[in-house]
């Protein structure tokens, strides 16, 4: 059978780290079994509904190459696939189709009650210490359902289910687990619920991967699949992405930020596909980097974990160094564009290559640009509490530390080639004549031609700052 997955968001707001994780995961086995990816838009409630955040959705899955089949369009109107509508609300005559058929079957009633009266069964419920079901309530003739009544399923046999889970495992929950739910609401839409069965039947989708919060629902589905006669899909359910620290579940005050806003930050989109691709799955090695190739060759869904994933920002960073370090030169550069300070603005891009190749080992996130490279475009300022943060050079006396840039302005004025080599060579000159450890020598040049936390080599950065900048910088620093 062709493998069809589906990732199902709703456009309620931002689209955060647990979500795309499950987008990936869906999009990984979809594309492992050369099968088919499908986006599909649950937009039914309305009252969560909030503006361009589709629009969102299809830029993040665009901007990580999580492809998709069928679904929206990002540059039309129109939906590709020939299993659509895509969106949820375009589909009401085929959730009305199956209501009906479910009426007549007897399998779903029109809910009679105000919520005046359901308070009035709940509080009953809770005088008398027990769990307030729907299905205890069923009314004896109800009303004919016509459309804007809740219309209510039946479910048709309460019992205890089991079933596989592609990730969890065997589970299982007994009758207490079901009760009759709500289809389609008074406006007229369908629940989640009752959508998502129907459009998982008739899009042919093989596969139902989504987060652990869906599980404690699974009873009831399973009740409705039996009902329609419908063979429910594999049933795959992903662990909670967990806060840093603690027992919780990550929220938004624990970092978990829209993916867009990593974007901004300079993550690369490969470093945010390894990333989420490790929350919570592995594939058994010590293998710590994987593009998104290896991934669709590698992940299986029988090797996530079945415990809560620990999300931890921090290897998001040192991944995305390393992806990085990985681009060549050109890729990395028309990445950046958005990154450079406004310093660079008007320097030759060739020279702002050299700099960036400089700079590539050390940068974290593309927005590191500006605070690594500012030095290379314009006169820093002196800021003496670098010296004074340095353990070694903060024992210097002033003076001392002044004879020293006096004999290296000297020694660095006589190189007739500016190369890398030759000022290197100079440099290793100037600690025997000094008698000084690079840890005092060099990091003092350093620190007073660039009056930045962290360069490049010292070489390095000194033949690229120019010899006359270089000449220009020590002096502004004896002469303050
Ligand atoms: N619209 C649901 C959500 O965003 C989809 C859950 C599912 O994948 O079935 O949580």
């Amino acid at each position: 059978m062709n493998t069809r997955t589906r990732f199902a968001p709703s456009p309620t707001g931002y689209i955060h780290v647990g979500n795309v994780r499950t987008a990936l995961y869906t999009y990984l086995v979809a594309r492992k079994h050369q099968g088919n990816f499908i986006l599909r838009i649950e937009d039914t409630d309305q009252a969560r509904f909030v503006d361009g955040a589709e629009e969102l959705i299809l830029k993040t899955l665009n901007w990580l190459g999580l492809d998709w089949d069928e679904g929206p369009n990002l540059d039309s109107t129109e939906e590709v696939g020939n299993f659509g509508p895509y969106h949820q609300t375009d589909r009401r005559e085929i959730y009305l189709k199956w209501a009906k058929k479910m009426i007549d079957e007897g399998l779903a009633y029109a809910d009679p009650y105000t919520p005046e009266q359901v308070q009035a069964f709940r509080d009953q419920a809770k005088a008398e210490k027990r769990a307030f079901l729907y299905r205890d309530h069923r009314p004896e003739n109800p009303p004919e359902w016509q459309l804007g009544m809740p219309l209510r399923f039946k479910v048709p046999e309460i019992k205890r289910y089991s079933w596989q889970d592609a990730v969890m495992g065997e589970l299982s929950a007994g009758p207490e687990a079901l009760d009759d739910f709500i289809l389609i609401k008074a406006d007229g839409l369908p629940t989640y619920n009752f959508a998502h069965i129907i459009d998982d039947f008739e899009m042919k989708i093989t596969h139902v991967i989504r987060g652990s919060e869906y599980i404690a629902s699974t009873p009831k589905y399973l009740s409705l699949y039996e009902a329609l006669k419908i063979e429910p899909p594999i049933l795959a359910h992903v662990p909670h992405i967990m806060a840093p620290t603690g027992n919780k579940k990550l929220g938004k005050r624990d970092g978990a930020k829209s993916v867009t806003e990593y974007q901004k930050e300079g993550i690369l989109p490969e470093a945010m596909l390894n990333f989420l691709a490790q929350l919570g799955w592995n594939d058994g090695t010590e293998q710590e980097i994987f593009s998104k190739a290896e991934l669709i060759e590698k992940f299986s869904l029988d090797r996530v974990q079945k415990s809560g994933a620990r999300f931890d920002e921090q290897r998001l960073i040192w991944l995305n160094g390393q992806w990085i370090r990985s681009l060549d030169l050109d890729d990395l550069y028309n990445r950046c564009e958005a990154f450079w300070g406004e310093e660079s603005n008007n320097a030759k891009e060739s020279y702002k290559k050299q700099v960036l190749a400089l700079a590539q080992d050390r940068l974290k996130t593309l927005q590191d640009l500006p605070k690594l490279t500012n030095y290379f475009f314009t006169e820093p300022e002196i800021d003496e509490e670098l010296i004074n943060d340095n353990k070694q050079l903060r024992k210097l006396a002033e003076e001392e530390r002044q004879n020293l840039l006096r004999v290296a302005r000297q020694e660095l004025a006589k190189i007739t080639d500016w190369t890398p080599e030759s000022i290197q060579n100079c440099l290793n000159g100037l600690l025997e004549t000094t008698c000084q450890k690079p840890g005092i020598l060099f990091s003092l040049v350093r620190i007073v031609t660039t009056w930045a936390q962290f360069s490049p080599q010292l070489n390095d950065t000194l033949a690229l700052i120019g010899q006359e900048k270089t000449l220009q910088r020590i002096d502004n620093y004896l002469q303050k």
